[in-house]
């Protein structure tokens, strides 16, 4: 599909706290969008209910989307000529043409008062009819209305949907929707407070924001005839619309927080790298078609299509997107993996302690295929920042045996002999005391690594010997020689 017109997008969160992972793909997917067309993307806040107002929010998203890579070109922070971006600063737009709609009788006031609402709610709920606002005041008479107008009654703004008739869009994933106006209730647009509803307020700013595809999720599909009811109550031309499938959780329930993380930052915190997030959240609904896995932001920016968003729920897979961050940690450089742990060792247990760079990245040379996480290598491998503490006894059970320590001790005056400490010197040096002692080699090969590491496996054994070097190596032999007396 190639749009007719510059494509202006846009992400419309309501900043109730932070950026959800199914927000993020719908950012993504409008930016993706965005400039595979050359168009813009805009960042909207949609703000207009003030009782879920959260402090903070709206930096906390900026600073999710911009983490992830998903820069939007007009927004906060990014004024351009269809601002102000933020609803909460654009009352008085929503106040001009909500009382356009009133004059030309397509909206009215309603003065029902919560309580009548409820006694309404009752008894339709007692007679099995899905609950909707009686129109009790769709026709009032116009001086009545004045009257209680110019008295100050508290009232909202209602639209007058039609009573028959249906309403049918082309959704670009779902195709052909069709909702009949019988079902729809008449919405309110402004609330008594002076603020307008989501739904006057998403049309007026996409038109006036000159947005062409809206691109949202499934749960906004069944208010979209409204929103095109009010487009030709404006007289104005609808954008096309694309609705994202729901995100699920492995059992095919809605994403939810009960079943774990929904947070992009909770993730960030996890220690996902933003590549592999990205890629995962591209994946939710979105497939290249082939067997590829791996997109990087260009590449996703360049395959991105609508065509080829599914219907059906995305599962959302913490599996798949742990080995995604596994896949991009190592397509990381050994210098780049070792500034990042490098920034974990110092929120660690380990922090007051200086790591040279180049032992940093022996660290990662010899632990990179082991681990999925920059956290992993503290986790995984502890023994490269402290001497072990305890022993693994399950291993201590097999390994060390009686002779291990005399054997250990040995091995060590073999080790302080090295005049070179490359891990070749120490392979030698321990085959030299394995042949002088007439034993195995494993016979030392074993209980040197539970004396070095406290655990039975890691990376090779030489290699951790040449990393945390001699001095340290003969140390260690010799205080569990001690412990597991
Ligand atoms: N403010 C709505 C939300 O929070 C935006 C829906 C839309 O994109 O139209 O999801």
């Amino acid at each position: 599909m190639i749009p007719s017109k510059p494509v202006r997008v846009r992400f419309a969160p309501s900043p109730t706290g932070f950026l959800h992972v199914g927000g993020l793909r719908t950012a993504l997917y409008n930016y993706l969008f965005a400039k595979h067309h050359h168009g813009t993307f805009i960042l909207r806040i949609e703000d207009t209910d003030q009782s879920r107002r959260v402090e903070g929010a709206v930096e906390n998203l900026i600073a999710s989307l911009d983490w992830a890579g998903v820069h939007y070109d007009e927004g906060p922070h990014k004024e351009a000529s269809h601002g102000p971006y933020v609803q909460s600063q654009r009352l008085e737009i929503y106040r001009n043409h909500t009382e356009q709609l009133i004059e030309r009788g397509q909206a009215y006031y309603c003065f029902c008062t919560p309580e009548r609402l409820e006694q309404v709610r009752q008894k339709q709920i007692a007679m099995k009819v899905a609950p909707a606002y009686d129109r009790h005041c769709r026709d009032l008479p116009k001086l009545e209305t004045s009257d209680r107008l110019k008295a100050g009654e508290r009232h909202v703004v209602r639209m007058k949907v039609p009573f028959g008739g249906e309403t049918t869009f082309d959704d670009i994933i779902r195709g052909h929707v069709t909702i009949a106006h019988k079902i729809l209730d008449d919405q309110v647009l402004l609330k008594s407070d002076g603020f307008p509803t989501y739904h006057l307020a998403v049309v007026v700013d996409d038109h006036l924001m000159e947005i062409t595809h809206v691109i949202r999720g499934e749960e906004w599909l069944s208010s979209t005839p409204k929103h095109i009811l009010l487009y030709q109550y404006f007289g104005w031309e609808a954008p096309r619309y694309a609705h994202l499938p729901l995100l699920l959780n492995s059992d095919k329930t809605k994403l939810s927080k009960r079943q774990g993380d929904v947070a992009v930052e909770d993730y960030r915190s996890k220690g996902y790298l933003k590549e592999a997030i990205v890629n995962f959240v591209a994946f939710l609904g979105w497939n290249p078609g082939d067997e590829r896995e791996l997109f990087t932001m260009e590449e996703l920016i360049k395959e991105f299509s609508l065509e080829r968003v599914g219907k059906s729920g995305a599962v959302f897979n913490t599996e798949k997107l742990d080995w995604l961050n596994a896949q991009y940690l190592r397509k990381k450089s050994d210098h780049e993996i070792s500034l990042m742990l490098k920034e974990e060792l110092r929120n660690s247990m380990f922090s007051e302690k200086n790591y040279s760079d180049e032992y940093l990245e022996n660290i990662v040379r010899a632990m990179r295929e082991r681990v999925s996480f920059v956290k992993d290598f503290l986790e995984k491998s502890p023994y490269f920042f402290s001497a072990p503490k305890e022993y693994d006894p399950g291993v201590v059970k097999k390994r060390w045996n009686a002779e291990a320590g005399g054997r250990m001790k040995r091995l060590a005056e073999e080790f302080a002999q090295l005049q070179n400490t490359k891990k070749e010197d120490f392979e030698a040096a321990l085959e030299r005391t394995a042949e002088a002692m007439k034993i195995n080699r494993g016979e030392l090969i074993h209980p040197l690594r539970l004396a070095v590491s406290g655990t039975g496996a890691g990376p090779g054994l030489y290699d951790l010997l040449y990393i945390i070097g001699k001095d340290e190596t003969i140390q260690r032999i010799m205080s569990a020689t001690e412990q597991l007396k």
